[in-house]
């Protein structure tokens, strides 16, 4: 048994990943097997069907779970998947709050799936505490934020919010993919449900699709973990592998991209041609206060400017770049762009998206592991002076 008491980057590289005890494997095999033999008719053992439960998929689980401080993790198909699964605890008539700075595809799930069955959705500026507040309703069962939020990098108080939601018995989900567990642990700050797209940083090299939720109640977990193997949206064995591998490397990936990322933002906020530059980390960040308390000593690597110019100024820029690949996604150690109103949050009504100051000039970068001066130099060539 690995303890609790050891540091993040120990567990992340050693918990859920014990030798193999059959061949002393330090790296444990891909389990693929799709069904177990049973020990007998009706009597079964740790796994019985590959749905329900798969050593591969368990080893990321049990890491996961330790990254973020929970009782246990569910790892998905696609971050979208492990979304999906949270709304099904809700009933028709429920109600969910959620922030107005998230992720293009959750946009599109609450209100072009979750809604059809009666289920009211409010988005609200999450970064305000009192409009936060506000929105609730007697009905409501679920408070889904996303800090550093998507794409303008809101902070979102995770311990105000927690404690919103206990005061008005909703759960508190909050997709960690921007901050990680490196930086934020949302369970430890009062929330109910940490969520992932492992597609991102937990992954990171761009190979693979997976989510996960992470819960620090073990009835809540059960719950959800009846939801996910009634649905069947689990990760394949394959992906699992990919992720553990990534975890091993998540803290010293985060930090680094981090770093680069703080620097290109300082150099962007200086650039003639940048209107505004959106990071947590930058001191004239609203958030900036709330991000320094609920994350470790970094900001993540995300950043969003809006340049001087119009949709087509903005294209031409995403489309200029070498390094920065014109990709959606994020987190992974190649540096991408994109322009958010035309790609990540084109599934946004238009309205809804200048209504949340999402503007046709904003262009978001991930910063990956390559050398600073390489990435901003990318930028000096692509960006006309
Ligand atoms: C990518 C992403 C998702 C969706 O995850 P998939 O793995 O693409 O299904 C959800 N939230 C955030 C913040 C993301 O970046």
């Amino acid at each position: 048994m690995i303890p609790d008491s050891l540091r993040f980057r120990t567990r992340a590289i050693h918990v859920g990943n014990a030798p193999d005890p059959a061949t002393g494997a330090v790296v444990r095999p891909v389990h693929l097997a799709a069904t177990y033999v049973q020990p007998g008719a009706g009597a079964w053992g740790e796994y019985d069907y590959a749905r329900s439960g798969n050593p591969t998929r368990k080893a990321l689980e049990t890491t996961l779970a330790s990254l973020e401080s929970g009782c246990g993790s569910l790892a998905f198909s696609s971050g979208m998947a492990a979304i999906h699964a949270v709304t099904m605890l809700l009933k028709p008539g429920d109600h969910i709050v959620a922030g107005t700075d998230i992720y293009g595809g959750t946009y599109r799930l609450l209100h072009k799936i979750v809604r059809q069955n009666q289920i009211d959705v409010s988005l609200v500026d999450s970064a305000n505490l009192p409009a936060c507040r506000q929105a609730m309703r007697p009905q409501t069962r679920l408070l889904w934020i996303e800090t550093p939020g998507n794409p303008l990098m809101s902070i979102t108080d995770i311990a105000a919010c927690a404690e919103l939601a206990d005061q008005h018995g909703v759960l508190l989900g909050v997709d960690n993919t921007f901050a990680t567990p490196a930086l934020t642990r949302p369970l430890e700050l009062g929330a109910h449900i940490t969520m992932h797209s492992a597609t991102k940083y937990l992954g990171g090299h761009s190979d693979v699709l997976g989510g996960a939720l992470v819960v620090r109640d073990p009835q809540l977990y059960d719950q959800l973990y009846f939801i996910q193997n009634a649905t069947g949206a689990v990760l394949g064995p394959l992906e699992s592998f990919l992720c553990s591998r990534g975890l091993k490397t998540l803290e010293l990936r985060v930090r680094a991209q981090s770093h680069t990322a703080a620097r290109l933002a300082d150099y962007l906020q200086g650039h003639p041609q940048v209107r505004q530059v959106f990071y947590p980390g930058l001191p004239d960040h609203p958030g900036h206060a709330v991000a320094e308390r609920q994350m470790d000593a970094a900001f993540g690597a995300m950043v969003s400017f809006e340049i001087q110019g119009d949709l087509e100024a903005a294209r031409r820029i995403v489309e200029r770049t070498k390094l920065f690949q014109l990709a959606v996604s994020l987190g992974a150690v190649e540096s991408l762009i994109e322009q958010p109103a035309a790609m990540s949050h084109a599934s946004y009504d238009a309205a809804d998206r200048l209504a949340h100051g999402i503007s046709d000039s904003l262009i978001r970068i991930s910063v990956g592991l390559e050398a600073f001066e390489d990435l901003r130099d990318d930028l000096e060539q692509a960006i006309p002076a």
